[in-house]
């Protein structure tokens, strides 16, 4: 067979890049070829991307429903696996309250997805425990960006408008390995003349690309920030029409920046005082900056107060609210954005509205057809949410994700998932997590379904069925459709994607996120279509805030921000700085990526990454076994030798499970405002296995 190939989407980042899958004969149903027409990635892809094909492999997916009989998971009928889940819901609800049945969702979940699962839990399940694995993603970013500007979108511009910069700062994000094709941006920038400033604990493959680099201590980019603000005001830099006209709150920003002298900058972040100048300089000669920020920054304790520190820097030097200047952040999951637009947030209801906003509830439930008195009251966090499992919570639905791996303190969170009363997942493989389940459901994946998915540039993008999925699986909004009709709810769980998606663009109208003038037709149209769009004649918004801010008085809002410690600082037993990332080859938990050989082959296993110096008082050769020790856990993975990284600091890519597995080591204090773990720093020992 050798027909025109279906334009359609990878399944994995937020850059969601542009591809087209045309079918074959073979096992693997479709082929990944170009779509240079996509103006994101221009048909560039990452190795992730070129193989993303494999997953569809008949033999690398579930395709029938599994239950937990005598300790052992069986295959099942849908109507056995669906009747006990039904069960288990309503037992659950009648003897603990209807608070004790949970949802986990994730952020790779299609918009319509999304919506109708936050749909199902507060209609049909009634619950406030639902939030998703995008709370571990970039909800610092999106409470320092509501905080700043009102409204947060990853970035308020297209990626086309990156090399039209000056200067481009980049805080705590390594693209070369988690989205090759977006660096062209990167070298498109230098090549116009532009500079580029990469802050990373780590001489990442990013960071070799860089005009300047600053390795921070981790934790410390807050401090980086206020030193850099400090010497913008000691140098005369600020842009002070900008801040009287547009801004509100310097007068105490100011205050607090001036607190922080750059020798103590020095000291706590051990970046060279010349190198802070240096970054000064460039960021503030360029004509116009942007600082983008990534999970280096946003994933602490104090990651809102550190996105705010850099975006405090943007507006003091009127790097906001115009062409080619800004701040903007790198969203990771392929739907982080529109993961957090549509309703599966512990807080928020579609349109990007808030759950204890009276207009939004009523809104909302007029749309659902509801009392909006009934609707429950915001839940608590994703972590919160786990660490109640067993307790508060005693039965859980989770859709695409996978926790043992990916969540903080994940042999805690391990231990929870397994003390449920009952646990259902429905995934595309038998993930570490889905192998707890009581009951497993074989789902449709990116392939084999339509949806739309919302990138990090807020350009809502449409992923075309391009293959019919194996016999024996079906997709979430069928599942979801299923269950609503057998917990007594039968409408309003459309399982056409289209139909979701117009009840979608209902529920959002008039909030944030306003997708009531995006149509399947347009998006297929227009290679994408940016939110705001609110009616059908409305042009869509590539960039935002450039004639005001999203906040009552159109004014960009700073917030005084101060350094303090990482919750966990190293000491006499625990004396090293663990950070954790990612590697090209792997994506997130690696459920789908560890399954294709072409990427296992390139990143087949953990390592931790250590500094020479470090490995010699140690006495670690290269390859060696090494345990890592936290208060947590310990881990034994081979060591890696590299001068690109701090001597006081080691680092773990988070892709594989078990005892290699770096989130077991991550530390679960919660940031005040988003709610996001502290993944970026927490402190370890080292100790030389025995026998190298
Ligand atoms: Fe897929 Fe992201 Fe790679 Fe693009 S950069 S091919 S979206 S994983």
């Amino acid at each position: 067979m050798n027909d025109a190939a279906t334009d359609t989407h990878c399944p994995y980042c937020a850059l969601q890049c542009g591809m087209g899958l045309r079918r074959t004969d073979g096992p693997v149903p479709v082929a990944v070829v170009e779509r240079p027409g996509f103006p994101v990635n221009r048909g560039a892809l990452c190795g992730k991307g070129a193989n993303a094909a494999a997953v569809l492999a008949p033999g690398a997916r579930l395709t029938t429903p599994l239950v937990r009989t005598g300790g052992e998971l069986r295959p099942a009928s849908w109507d056995e696996a669906l009747d006990r889940i039904a069960g288990a819901v309503t037992a659950t609800a009648a003897a603990h309250g209807r608070d004790a049945v949970g949802v986990f969702g994730g952020g790779g979940l299609t918009n319509e997805k999304a919506y109708l699962l936050g749909k199902f839990a507060r209609v049909v399940l009634g619950t406030s425990a639902i939030d998703y694995n995008g709370r571990f993603c970039m909800s610092s970013a999106a409470a320092g960006g509501i905080r700043a500007f009102g409204l947060d979108r990853g970035l308020p511009f297209p990626v086309e408008d990156i090399p039209r910069a000056g200067c481009v700062i980049l805080v705590g994000g390594n693209p070369a390995e988690t989205m090759p094709p977006f660096v062209r941006y990167l070298r498109e920038l230098q090549e116009n003349g532009g500079k580029l400033v990469v802050v990373d604990p780590r001489r990442t493959r990013t960071a070799e690309l860089a005009d300047l680099h600053l390795a921070p201590r981790p934790g410390t980019d807050l401090a980086l920030a206020l030193g850099m603000l400090h010497l913008v005001v000691a140098e005369g830099r600020t842009d002070e029409a900008f801040i009287a006209g547009r801004t509100t709150g310097w007068a105490e920003t100011r205050a607090a920046a001036m607190a922080h002298w750059p020798e103590h900058v020095e000291s706590v972040t051990g970046v060279p005082l010349p190198h802070l100048r240096e970054a000064v300089r460039l960021f503030c000669e360029a004509g116009t900056g942007m600082v983008l920020t990534a999970r280096g920054p946003e994933q602490q304790a104090k990651g809102t107060d550190t996105v705010s520190a850099w975006i405090n820097l943007c507006l003091a030097t009127g790097n906001a609210g115009r062409l080619h200047a800004g701040y903007g952040c790198l969203t990771g999951q392929g739907n982080g954005q529109g993961g957090r637009e549509h309703g599966q947030k512990a807080d928020q209801l579609p349109g990007y509205r808030k759950l204890d906003d009276p207009a939004a509830r009523a809104h909302v439930a007029a749309v659902w057809g509801v009392d909006p008195d009934a609707l429950p009251a915001p839940g608590r966090s994703a972590y919160e949410l786990l660490d109640s499992l067993g307790t508060d919570v005693r039965t859980l639905l989770l859709a695409g994700s996978n926790p043992v791996v990916s969540a903080p303190r994940s042999a805690h969170v391990t231990e929870r998932l397994r003390s449920l009363d009952f646990l259902a997942v429905s995934d595309v493989v038998l993930s570490e997590t889905a192998a707890l389940a009581d009951v497993v459901l074989p789902v449709t994946q990116w392939a084999e379904e339509t949806g739309t998915m919302t990138n990090l540039e807020g350009r809502v993008i449409l992923r075309r069925k391009a293959a019919e999925a194996p016999a024996g699986v079906r997709s979430d909004l069928e599942v979801l459709h299923a269950l609503a009709g057998r917990l007594g709810h039968g409408e309003g769980f459309p399982t056409e994607p289209e139909k979701a998606f117009d009840e979608l663009r209902r529920a959002s109208a008039g909030g944030a996120a306003d997708y009531a003038g995006i149509s399947y037709e347009r998006i297929e149209a227009e290679e994408g279509v940016f939110w705001p769009c609110p009616s059908a004649d409305h042009p869509g918004t590539p960039r935002l805030f450039l004639d005001r801010f999203a906040t009552p008085d159109g004014r960009a809002r700073f917030t005084a921000v101060h350094h303090r410690p990482a919750g966990e600082e190293p000491d006499e037993e625990y004396p090293v700085r663990l950070t954790t990332g990612r590697v090209l080859a792997q994506y997130q938990s690696g459920a789908q990526t560890r399954r294709v050989a072409e990427l296992n082959a390139a990143a087949p296993g953990a390592f931790v990454e250590l500094h020479p110096r470090l490995a010699e008082r140690l006495g670690v050769r290269d390859g060696e076994q090494v345990a890592v020790v936290s208060r947590r856990g310990r881990t034994v993975t081979p060591a890696r030798l590299t001068t690109a990284i701090r001597p006081d600091t080691v680092f773990m890519p988070f892709h594989w499970p078990g005892a290699a597995n770096a989130n077991v080591h991550t530390n679960p204090a919660l940031d005040p405002v988003s709610r996001m773990p502290e993944f970026k720093a927490c402190a370890v020992r080292l100790e030389r296995c025995e026998g190298g």
